[in-house]
């Protein structure tokens, strides 16, 4: 059996080499057992740190992707400038590398979003556009307004990181073929929540093509997304109900980067927000780890995953980004009970709501 779990602080891999500017250092997280939920289940549960990548989120793997992908198109020209619409994580990674290559970033984000992303963003650089959150068939939904706003400026392109593949491709080239070899191509299931899909369908294609179809490839939704019924009823939409405190997950359509992959989907779970603060804090009291909330929903749906899946099953899931992201929400008793949730944090995890 391989495993994470077994090596030292000494044996972890380190590159040898310098790695090229901020692009270079993007991918290569380590795969982190996670001790107390895989011995609380009799699996073994691992989470790829994704929050380790330079700029902070999974999401740095889509924005080199999209970024590689329209200069080598020969789109995105010296000086020119790239406009995205994004929850955030994908706006940072795309002004991270807008920075290291000499481009402008435009970004709209839904105004729903935390503060400190906001921050962020303007802080790289980037002019950032908060706009209402209205659904995507509103011509004022913030995608729409990305794509209007680079057509109307010369010299620039919208990254379209829900529909364009270039996203996927990044997580099929890097991300499924890290998990792979880190597991030695021992992976029962694959389990992560979608915003886009990239994740979901680039790093779940490779490891289900690599595996013949061995590793089981299943999705984790929030409140308010229509994928768990789409996936449990064999393809119907239904409309768009609820909502969650997670960010940058829950899909209301089958994105392009999704495609018909989410076909090849062996199930899919649905996990309400009580949990995925519960597991916030449980990952840092437990494991020491930080993590936003669709890192927290992520690893709740692979204990689930685990269940089924059976005693000694290795599940591998998605730790997004860290918490740092959210900490003015997640770690606000008063935001907290804004929405509801001052009881999600069990008794004795209390303590770390200090804001
Ligand atoms: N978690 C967080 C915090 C994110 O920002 C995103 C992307 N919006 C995801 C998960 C989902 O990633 P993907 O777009 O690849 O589905």
């Amino acid at each position: 059996m391989f495993s994470a779990a077994r090596s030292s602080l000494l044996r972890r891999t380190f590159t040898t080499h310098s790695v090229d500017g901020f692009t270079g250092a993007v991918g290569n997280t380590p795969l982190i057992y996670l001790k107390g939920l895989s011995e609380r289940t009799g699996a073994h549960i691992y989470g790829k740190a994704e929050f380790q990548n330079p700029g902070g989120s999974v999401k740095d793997r889509a924005a080199l992707g999209v970024v590689r992908d329209a200069e080598k198109r020969g789109l995105l020209k010296p000086g020119g400038t790239v406009v995205e619409g994004t929850a955030g994580n994908t706006g940072i990674g795309l002004a991270h590398v807008c920075r290291a290559r000499g481009y402008k970033c435009v970004i709209f984000m839904p105004n729903t979003q935390s503060q400190e992303k906001i921050d962020l963003l303007r802080m790289l650089g980037a002019e950032v556009y908060p706009v209402p959150a209205v659904a995507y068939e509103n011509p004022a939904n913030y995608n729409h307004q990305a794509r209007d706003f680079a057509k109307n400026l010369p010299n620039a392109i919208w990254t379209d990181q829900f529909d364009n593949t270039a996203n996927a491709n990044a997580h099929y080239e890097s991300t499924g073929p890290e998990i792979w070899e880190q597991t030695k191509g021992e992976v029962d299931g694959f389990i992560c929540a979608t915003g886009t899909g990239g994740t979901l369908a680039g790093a779940g294609r490779y490891l289900h093509e690599k595996s013949r179809g061995k590793t089981q490839i299943w999705l984790a939704d929030p409140p308010g997304s229509v994928l768990t019924s789409y996936v449990s009823s064999g393809g119907k939409l239904i409309e768009r109900t609820g909502s969650s405190i997670t960010e940058g997950i829950g899909q209301g359509r089958i994105t392009n980067n999704l495609g018909t992959f989410v076909n090849q989907l062996s199930g899919a779970f649905t996990v309400d927000d009580t949990k995925s603060i519960e597991m916030v804090y449980d990952l840092l009291d437990t494991e020491g780890l930080y993590l936003g909330a669709s890192s927290a929903l992520n690893v709740v749906a692979a204990a689930e995953l685990a269940v089924k899946l059976g005693k000694g099953s290795k599940i591998v899931t998605v730790l997004c980004d860290g918490a740092y992201r959210y900490q003015s929400r997640l770690f606000s008793k008063q935001w907290l009970k804004s929405k509801g949730l001052e009881d999600a944090i069990p008794a004795h995890l209390k303590k770390y709501a200090v804001l």
